[in-house]
């Protein structure tokens, strides 16, 4: 079953297992190009500032989102992402910046102890990879893209997490909308990166690979000492629907989040 349910009334997908199954009023999810007020190649969801859209549209947006959400801004966590694999754990001290201060952490993994601290991430194609540890609680989300996904930031990101009491045998984790191996096309640069014993990830058609980012994440997560049974994945391809913005089908697009956080009023 699709882990991540759309919901007709605010266009967003939600971890619903997780959110019905919670005892600290968790936020998980991502959300879609639908609702926004960009425009052009941004309509109209568009939650980055990266990407050439105009200012204004976005800062409308990420309000619409609070709205929706009914988490005050100044509680949802922005970073600028660069493809690492480093990560940061954010408290209530790192929100005291305004909120569109993203340009000064470049990180690509958040984590939180906190209640009412929103961690979010942006994408178009790359992996949002959630992390949940509901008897503490702690969560986090990493974004794996193919440079985070062999530089093992969900490893990292356990390791992090790991001085909280974040345990690989007993931590929740998701994988959420992304590029499937179908869409995702790529060259031997990248093909060379991807250690031998995860070779079943990808297929070579002609002079390219198509790699599954999808299972490589998953099956890193595993060797890390995650159990199966403990991750969830999605089917959504961010390049095959059109729900989503997609960086490899689109070029110049927006960019979609992906949000987790506890402790905000129902
Ligand atoms: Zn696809």
């Amino acid at each position: 079953m699709e882990p991540f349910k759309y919901s007709e009334s605010d266009q967003l997908l939600k971890i619903s297992k997780w959110i019905k199954e919670s005892n600290v009023s968790l936020l998980a999810g991502f959300t879609t190009k639908e609702d926004g007020f960009s425009k052009g190649d941004y309509s109209s969801m568009n939650l980055g500032f990266h990407v050439g859209d105009v200012k204004e549209d976005v800062v409308r947006n990420r309000a619409h989102l609070s709205n929706k959400l009914n988490v005050p801004i100044n509680s949802m966590f922005f970073i600028n992402q660069i493809h690492s694999n480093f990560i940061k754990e954010i408290t209530k001290k790192d929100l005291q910046k305004p909120f569109h201060s993203e340009e000064l952490q470049d990180i690509d993994g958040i984590w939180t102890k906190e209640p009412r601290v929103l961690c979010t991430l942006q994408f178009a194609d790359c992996v949002p990879v959630y992390f949940y540890q509901p008897d503490i609680p702690v969560v986090g989300i990493a974004h794996a893209g193919w440079r985070g996904t062999v530089g093992s930031i969900s490893k990292e990101m356990i390791q992090s997490m790991a001085k909280a009491g974040v345990d690989p045998k007993t931590v929740q984790m998701a994988i959420g909308p992304c590029i499937c191996g179908d869409c995702y096309k790529v060259d031997e640069k990248v093909i060379s990166q991807v250690p031998k014993q995860f070779n079943h990830t990808y297929q070579k058609t002609n002079s390219e690979y198509k790699l599954d980012l999808k299972r490589l994440n998953f099956d890193i997560l595993v060797s890390a000492g995650v159990k199966k049974e403990n991750i969830i994945s999605t089917d959504y391809c961010t390049s095959h629907h059109d729900l989503f913005f997609s960086h490899r089908r689109d070029k110049r697009t927006g960019r979609m989040v992906a949000y987790i956080g506890f402790g905000f009023d129902k």
